[in-house]
């Protein structure tokens, strides 16, 4: 089955390096789909590009257009990214969006033909508390964000545990598949569309085969592994 593999550069690289980055990936056409999120401002460069690649955004506006200064709209970014992430942890926390902003940008990607891969994870306290507990949290994140809407066409989750972003320390390959089984069986009672999960959290060339090896994962979010092109492309090729 096909899986998706997706790049999140994050706030990394400038323009000579990213050149660099895009000169040194040596990705293969496999049956996979590699999704790969700069920042906006080479999104075009990479575009421009004839790469065996989709492209990403790392997050869009709430909104549809206007007063917004230093944010980008989906409609801005339709004519280039086939996705975008969408309430990362990183932007939950530093800049306070909360479910129902992250609904609203969920609606701006489907107004305009983008799938969003909408990422929901718990802290580490929540984890500690309990599975019962990690399942509410997650179960809140995705409803309270698709807000009932049940008509969408594309979606697609990460599951991304807080405490498993750039700490090195990724979730076990019994929390992944705990949670991604729970994910899908949700997911069956919301909508009668496929929705794919993937992981996200310290993926690296030692853990990604087994990751992936997860039935009910359909793909990986890799943010640092991803940052050196020869690293992820040899994750790309090998999945
Ligand atoms: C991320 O931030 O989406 C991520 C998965 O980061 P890392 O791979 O560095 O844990």
């Amino acid at each position: 089955m096909k899986k998706y593999i997706v790049a999140n550069l994050k706030m990394n690289k400038n323009f000579d390096q990213f050149e660099n980055y895009l000169e040194n990936l040596n990705l293969k056409k496999n049956n996979n789909e590699i999704i790969i999120c700069p920042s906006n401002i080479f999104l075009e460069k990479i575009y421009k590009r004839d790469l065996p690649i989709s492209i990403g955004a790392q997050d869009v506006d709430h909104r549809v257009e206007g007063a917004a200064t230093g944010s980008t709209s989906a409609a801005q970014i339709k004519n280039i990214c086939d996705y975008t992430l969408v309430g990362h942890s990183e932007r939950r926390e530093t800049f306070s969006e909360n479910n129902f902003m992250i609904g609203e940008k969920l609606l701006r990607c489907w107004e305009n033909s983008i799938t969003p891969i909408l990422c929901v994870g718990e802290n580490l306290e929540i984890r500690k508390s309990g599975i019962k507990n990690v399942e509410n949290h997650l179960y809140s994140q995705i409803t309270q964000s698709l807000n009932d809407n049940s008509k969408f066409e594309k979606l697609i989750i990460a599951y991304e545990p807080i405490w498993a972003i750039g700490t090195g320390l990724s979730a076990s390959i019994k929390e992944v598949s705990e949670v991604s089984e729970m994910l899908k069986n949700k997911l069956l009672e919301i909508s009668n569309i496929e929705i794919s999960i993937l992981y996200g959290g310290s993926v690296n060339l030692s853990n990604y085969k087994e990751l992936l090896a997860v039935s009910s994962i359909s793909g990986l979010l890799i943010g640092s592994a991803s940052l050196d092109p020869k690293v992820f492309s040899e994750i790309s090729n090998n999945s």
